[in-house]
């Protein structure tokens, strides 16, 4: 739910201070996988020991959005990692070609930072280095890979299923005209203004596309639209106001607010809530808002 940084505490008891992870379940057999390996995968992994693992070996899938600190920091405390019948896939963007996913988790694993070393876990995992593109994960399952805006590789997930679709778009700012500088700048061109312009606006439609008509879309609102102009520009990270009007233009039937600002506290996102969906409501649009929260469980 939660960007940044975990932030616990009587704020945030409401919405959850833990950084992002979702668990995704898929057919009658419930089919998991997982999206962010952020401090709520501790819960997670809780969970899947006391349900999944007495039915047998946990194989599952890990999809990482990205490596920023806030999606991976949980990882050593997803408990399945150090049983040996456990096989995890693990499926992330790269930004730098000589830094592998393996590298980039198991950098953590050191008795620099913690206590706990790559020898002792017993599972079976393999690394796949996403690109854009589609991946058929078997079983009826598909998934597709869209890079979006933030300062390193993003990838947006949409995964397909039996005509069903689930969409994240985080972390992630709207493209901007990288030429937008005032007129009277010096080295101020028009044509590459104009160029800028035509360039950010293709860059919003693909993403746009991208989630057409989901049935889910969790999408990154970290800042209101007042606290992104007053310098959250390029930080990767994209208001409430924008997320609703593309999710909206775009046909999504269930928004799911989502990478919530850590000083945000339950009071203002309650308030945030109740006026986005009066503003949706407003318009006469069908989509459904929800500010993400810890535990919320959202069946397709
Ligand atoms: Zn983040
Ligand atoms: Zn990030």
């Amino acid at each position: 739910m939660r960007g940044s940084v975990p932030c616990p505490g009587p704020n945030t008891v409401k919405y959850g201070g833990n950084t992002a992870c979702l668990e995704l379940r898929f057919g009658e057999e419930g089919r998991l996988v997982v999206i962010d390996a952020g401090t709520g995968i501790r819960e997670l992994a809780a969970h899947v020991m006391k349900t999944d693992l007495p039915k047998g070996p946990i194989k599952t899938q890990l999809f990482l959005t990205h490596t920023h600190w806030d999606h991976i920091m949980g990882f050593p405390f997803f408990i399945p990692i150090f049983i040996p019948t456990t096989e995890l896939d693990v499926y992330g963007p790269v930004t730098y070609e000589e830094d592998t996913l393996d590298k980039i988790l198991f950098g953590m694993l050191t008795y620099r930072y913690w206590p706990v070393r790559l020898e002792e876990l017993a599972s079976k995992i393999r690394y796949t280095n996403l690109k854009e593109g589609s991946r058929d994960l078997g079983g009826g399952l598909w998934v597709t890979t869209k890079y979006l805006n933030h300062p390193i590789n993003v990838l947006g997930y949409r995964f397909e299923f039996r005509g069903k679709v689930l969409c994240t778009a985080y972390d992630t700012e709207p493209f901007r005209n990288v030429f937008d500088v005032p007129a009277d700048a010096p080295g101020y061109d028009e044509e590459a203004f104009k160029e800028g312009e035509a360039a950010a606006r293709e860059e919003n439609e693909k993403v746009s596309q991208f989630f057409r008509d989901a049935d889910i879309l969790v999408h990154d609102t970290q800042y209101t639209h007042k606290e992104y102009l007053a310098g959250k520009v390029g930080w990767g990270h994209t208001s409430f106001e924008v997320a609703v009007n593309q999710a909206n233009r775009a046909g999504v039937k269930r928004l799911l607010l989502f990478h919530h600002d850590p000083d945000r506290t339950d009071a203002q996102l309650e308030v945030l809530e109740r006026r986005i969906r009066a503003g949706v409501e407003a318009r006469g649009s069908p989509m459904q808002v929800f500010v993400a929260r810890e535990g919320l469980e959202v069946e397709v």
